[in-house]
């Protein structure tokens, strides 16, 4: 580009070279902001906005700036609110430039490509995403460019893959190529994520290909293992980097290939309704599980225990490892304390070798590299007599030897307690390089010869008041008060008149400062030579440095769930494939903890025959409790750990559904019941054998009537169909019916003891199917008038005579039926009226051969017809 002729020339070509970005452009010591640009990081910062000069229409130009040296603060929050941020930097030096200082954009900042350790939440990970499809394939790529992860797959673009997959890692920005429609779409639109569509060039084989092959050798992608799909998300991923100026990326050193079906499959609903990363309520991490599993020491091991938690594995070996090693740390006190007292503190690795690959590390990060690496030797010494796989492992990735050069290399490079900024000058250590210990000493000798002239000169011209001085303007200077001027000497040149005093150069002085002046200046620059070499140098290790903190993550980890297992006195699971699940004195491990000693541990048995459990009780019984609990100890006894209970047998499970008939939904303004019936058929398709179905007052989002039926047949379905093994919570006790008629179905219910009219809730869950819903009950609690109560007593015992859905006396039921939910108005009695036609085309539907798809529109036509009346 040949040299801009003016400033609004200059600013207007840099512009245009970032469309869709926020631009901040370096002005002297101000980040400035103009036009819309101004107008917008006003609002967002909360600064002032000027105007400045005119456009050409002659219209006062809008102005905002803020000082450098808050930029990260600043850039943090326009981040944060969804903006992509360029920021163009001064290339040269002002002093040094002829006519226009020359300026150039030097990082686009994403909320995926974002490096700074003040806008990054030190315990997760922040990953950037890229997803493509082709016909039914996705190909799905993640990359964490703080920590230099970087993993790809191909997945089905059919359920809720998609989704699936990025509620596990939970990406902040997520890239499509343009043209990309429908479902997967949809998918992505609903993340909580910044979504940018990317041109689809970006995305093409030879793009991406030219791409991987820069980052990671040529020839590298026929080498590897990944699909065509997988690679090209990949491609794009680094594509955009590059678009974003993160050229230096060193430590992205691997494509790590993964598979969607190595790891149990939690969706998004279900990691909600469990509380595994944030409670319902507040939607903070306060009483989650990952709250109450992390007792890690180190960011890296606490993003670990995450990824660990959202992605609990099927295999039976890692979680074998795993379960051992933690064992073990359980049994030995001293390797526990050492290891705690090792880790506690340590830097983040992965992320420090991010910055130092990026060029961002400041020389108190290359200190923080140094002083964990020097950590090493206590771990593996603490690890001396493990004897477990993984621990011994472990011990072996975390050998320091192989970065014994790094270590000798910070330590004679660096000063022990270096500045956060090479400009101030000492970052480098003393004995490094011999051309900067020579500036330094000709500075320091030119200080000290100026710190003595003082004394000198007074003696020499006998003024006891002289005093040597120093200002901006004049540099150094001796001053004489007005008394003493008649004994100033005649080589002082006399530069300034005060008030009470003359200011004097001598000509040495000048020289002396010339000499100190530029040996500081040199030696700045030259500090800053050397600290990049070495950070370049150091970079080229993030390889074994990544591979380390991997292991130092896994061990923190370990570790965690060790202390955690052992205060609460949890169980080591046996996992197998025998598809059942017992736990004995079960319990909820984050209320357990909450109750201190209330909580009432359960028992629980299901396995291949017996494996649907119908699950009644009255409201606040505790049953959403139960079942919440069955399924963290299984998430948990995948992931690697001890399980709240006595005595735990876990057959692996493959996928967890968790379906709650909630009202919350409302307030997004879905209707709950679409989303409810949506939910449910996504499980009906997707569910397996192996895997475990919650489902919690389903069909609470219609009529009784209507869910009554729809619960009925969804277990009827999942009992002889699907065959997962399932909970089923619920308050139409009419359902524990079914246990008489299918073989794998088994009652229980939720204990209470009635006591003076009022409830006892015992919290046990026994055999058998509750007797009643007790909603009659809590009416009364509540102060409904006592012939309504008594009334719906007698309704309720009219009914429960009579409603047993088993055929002959279907007609009576179902006059009962209307008699209450369609029917109002009508005065209470027997109701002659002749059988709805609907219900028969009910009765007649055949379940086997519907679609959930084709049940939910049936459903719909009914109550359409209904509506209508
Ligand atoms: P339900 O789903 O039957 O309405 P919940 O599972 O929501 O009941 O439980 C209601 C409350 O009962 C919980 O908030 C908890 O305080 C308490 N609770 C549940 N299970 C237990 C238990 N096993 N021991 C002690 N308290 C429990
Ligand atoms: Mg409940």
């Amino acid at each position: 580009m040949a040299k801009p002729t003016s400033f609004m020339e200059q600013y207007k070509a840099i512009r245009a070279e970032c469309k869709d970005a926020l631009l901040l452009f370096r002005m002297g010591d101000f980040y400035e902001t103009f036009g819309e640009d101004a107008v917008i990081a006003a609002r967002e910062l909360n600064i002032t906005l000027t105007a400045r000069g005119k456009d050409e229409s002659g219209e006062k130009i809008p102005l905002a700036g803020i000082p450098y040296h808050a930029l990260d603060a600043y850039l943090g929050k326009l981040v944060k609110a969804g903006h992509k941020v360029a920021i163009c930097e001064q290339l040269e030096d002002p002093k040094k430039a002829r006519g226009i200082v020359q300026r150039g954009i030097t990082r686009i900042v994403t909320p995926g490509t974002i490096i700074e350790p003040s806008m990054l939440d030190e315990g997760c990970n922040n990953y950037l995403a890229a997803i493509l499809q082709e016909g039914e394939a996705l190909g799905l790529a993640l990359a964490d460019v703080s920590t230099g992860e970087f993993m790809a797959c191909e997945l089905l673009s059919t359920g809720d893959a998609l989704s699936s997959e990025l509620a596990k890692f939970r990406p902040s920005e997520i890239l499509h190529p343009a043209s990309l429609k429908g479902r997967s779409l949809e998918a992505i639109d609903c993340q909580r994520a910044a979504v940018q569509a990317f041109s689809d060039a970006a995305f093409s084989k030879e793009a991406t290909g030219a791409a991987l092959e820069r980052q990671f050798g040529e020839g590298w992608a026929a080498s590897s293992s990944h699909t065509a799909l997988a690679l090209r998300a990949a491609g794009a991923v680094l594509n955009y980097l590059h678009e974003t100026h993160l050229d230096a990326i060193g430590h992205i050193s691997d494509l790590k290939p993964y598979f969607s079906g190595e790891a149990m499959v939690l969706d998004e609903v279900t990691l909600r309704n469990l509380e595994i990363f944030r409670n319902i309520r507040d939607r903070s991490a306060k009483g989650s599980l990952l709250e109450f599993l992390d007792k890690t020491e180190t960011a890296v091991g606490s993003r670990t225990l995450q990824r660990w938690l959202a992605l609990p594995t099927l295999s039976l070996e890692t979680i074998g490892r795993r379960l051992n090693a933690v064992e073990e740390l359980i049994a030995s006190t001293l390797a526990r304390e050492e290891l705690k007292f090792a880790l506690d503190g340590a830097g983040d690795l992965e992320r420090l070798m991010g910055r130092i690959s990026c060029k961002s590390a400041n020389p108190k990060d290359l200190i923080a590299l140094k002083n964990t690496l020097l950590r090493l030797p206590q771990i593996c010494r603490s690890l001396e007599s493990s004897e477990s796989d993984l621990l011994i492992d472990l011990r072996e990735e975390l050998d320091p030897t192989s970065l014994d050069e790094v270590v000798d290399l910070l330590e004679r490079a660096i000063s022990p307690d270096p500045p956060t900024s090479t400009k101030e000058g000492g970052a480098i250590r003393e004995g490094f390089d011999q051309e900067l210990d020579r500036l330094r000493a000709a500075l320091r000798d030119g200080r000290s010869w100026i710190a003595d002239l003082e004394a000198k000169e007074r003696e020499d011209t006998n003024i006891k008041s002289l005093k040597v001085g120093y200002n901006n303007v004049f540099g150094y200077f001796l001053e004489v008060t007005k008394p003493n001027l008649s004994n100033v000497p005649d080589r002082y040149i006399r530069k300034q008149t005060l008030s009470n005093a003359e200011r004097f150069i001598t000509p040495e002085l000048k020289e002396m400062e010339d000499q100190v002046l530029s040996a500081q200046e040199r030696s700045i620059a030259l500090e800053q030579d050397l600290f990049s070499s070495v950070r370049f140098e150091i970079a080229a290790s993030s390889q074994d440095v990544q591979r380390l903190a991997r292991a130092m993550g896994e061990l923190d980890v370990l570790l965690s769930l060790a202390t955690v297992a052992l205060d609460r006195g949890f169980v080591k699971p046996r996992i197998d494939r025998g598809g059942g699940i017992t736990l004995r004195e079960s319990r909820h491990p984050v209320l357990d903890l909450a109750m201190r000693g209330g909580f009432v541990p359960n028992d629980v048995h299901l396995d291949r025959e017996k494996r649907f459990m119908m699950l009644t009780g009255p409201n606040m019984a505790g049953k959403s409790t139960y079942m919440r609990q069955v399924a963290l100890s299984v998430i948990m006894a995948q992931m690697g750990s001890f399980v709240p209970a006595s005595f735990a047998s876990i057959g692996l499970v493959d996928r967890i559904f968790t379906r709650v008939g909630a009202y919350d939904d409302l307030v997004a303004g879905q209707s709950t019941f679409m989303v409810e019936m949506t939910e449910l058929a996504n499980i009906l398709n997707c569910a397996t054998v192996d895997s475990l179905i919650l489902l919690d007052e389903i069909g609470r989002g219609t009529s009784t009537f209507d869910g009554l039926s729809i619960a009925w047949a969804m277990t009827e379905y999942i009992h002889s169909t699907v065959k997962a093994k399932s909970i089923f919570a619920t308050h139409y006790h009419q359902l524990t019916q079914l246990a008489r008629q299918l073989p794998g179905i088994v009652n229980y219910n939720m204990a209470v003891k009635e006591e003076k009219g009022s409830i006892v809730f015992l919290r046990a869950v026994v055999p058998g199917a509750s007797d009643k819903s007790y909603g009659i009950h809590v009416a009364k609690l509540a102060g409904v008038p006592n012939q309504v109560v008594k009334r719906a007593n007698e309704i309720l015992s009219e009914i429960e005579q009579e409603m047993v859905l088993d055929g002959k006396t279907r007609s009576r039921a179902n006059r009962y039926t209307q008699l209450i939910f369609f029917d109002e108005g009508v005065a209470a009695g027997p109701d002659p009226s002749p059988e709805d036609p609907l219900l028969d085309d009910i009765r007649n539907l055949d379940l086997d051969a519907t679609t959930p798809m084709e049940a939910l529109n049936t459903l719909s036509e009914y109550q359409k017809a209904l509506k209508k009346r």
